[in-house]
């Protein structure tokens, strides 16, 4: 006999007690980690985005383990520790726009100092 299905919907919970273990990529850098659910369990995952933390682009939740998908065989584990926001992904999520890299005056064309 079934009974009713035990958990909240649309949480990463229910996610996870569906398609099992589930791993965040980044289609940039070409990798791939777990994706930890402690502290997300309870969440809603229609409200949550993820980002890569080491090129602060958008990150894809990933019910296949990636380097399994077909054409994907290059992507790499990359399991952070720690991991922390991006800088890009936080000035993108906050809608505030990041400072532009420093560039050297040779790749702003500026003339060279005189000697
Ligand atoms: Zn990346």
């Amino acid at each position: 006999m079934v009974g009713p299905w035990p958990h909240r919907a649309y949480t990463f919970h229910a996610l996870q007690r569906t398609f099992g273990p589930m791993w965040l990529r980044c289609d940039v850098c070409r990798r791939y980690a777990p994706l930890p659910l402690a502290g997300l369990r309870d969440v809603d995952y229609r409200s949550r985005t993820f980002s890569c933390v080491r090129c602060g682009t958008a990150g894809a939740l990933c019910l296949v383990e990636p380097s399994r998908e077909a054409g994907m065989a290059d992507y790499r584990l990359d399991p952070c520790a720690a991991p922390v926001r991006h800088p890009a992904a936080e000035a993108r999520l906050s809608g505030v726009q990041a400072p532009p890299h420093r560039l050297s005056g040779r790749h702003r064309r500026e003339p060279r100092p005189e000697r």
